[in-house]
């Protein structure tokens, strides 16, 4: 989350389906486990629990997440 002048805007992460692995990596680093393994769908996030911490961003070894702005 970051403030922008009197608004608060919350990020989440987003992952790019087409790119995942199917690894299963980030579902085990996620410090709040919102992040699940589907082998169909791929990787689905939880977006109410995800923190926007970022770890997720960092690990992932095809670039697949990025930090976006909640729907
Ligand atoms: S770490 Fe990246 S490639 Fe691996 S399952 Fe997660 S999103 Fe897919
Ligand atoms: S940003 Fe952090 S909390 Fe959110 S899915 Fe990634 S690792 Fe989990």
């Amino acid at each position: 989350m970051r403030q922008a002048g009197s608004k608060v805007i919350l990020l989440v992460s987003k992952v790019d389906n087409d790119k995942c692995l199917r690894c299963g990596g980030c579902v085990s680093v996620c410090p709040v486990d919102c992040l699940l393994l589907d082998e169909a769908k791929g990787i689905i996030v939880d977006a109410k629990k995800c923190t926007s911490c970022g770890v997720c961003v960092n690990f992932c070894p095809v670039g697949a997440f990025s930090l976006k702005k909640e729907d």
